[in-house]
């Protein structure tokens, strides 16, 4: 399982790229996407998906 972002709401803030503990999220044409074989859900790092918590948008980074 992974998380993604919803393209169409992501304001382009950046701040999830940082927090990410798997640095799966990464800018690539012209927006923010998560890689799949990457993320990890936070898994054994983090209790809460960092990426769902910074984001300034509600339901923006949602599981896939
Ligand atoms: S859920 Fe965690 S591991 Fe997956 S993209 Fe978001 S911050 Fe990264
Ligand atoms: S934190 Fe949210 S709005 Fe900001 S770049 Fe990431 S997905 Fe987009």
């Amino acid at each position: 399982m992974a998380y993604k972002i919803i393209a169409s709401q992501c304001t382009q803030c950046g701040a999830c790229e940082f927090e990410c503990p798997s640095s799966a999220i990464e800018y690539k044409g012209e927006k923010y996407v998560i890689d799949p074989d990457k993320c990890t859900e936070c898994k054994g790092a983090f209790e809460l998906q960092q990426c769902a918590s910074v984001c300034p948008v509600p339901k923006t980074c949602v599981p896939a």
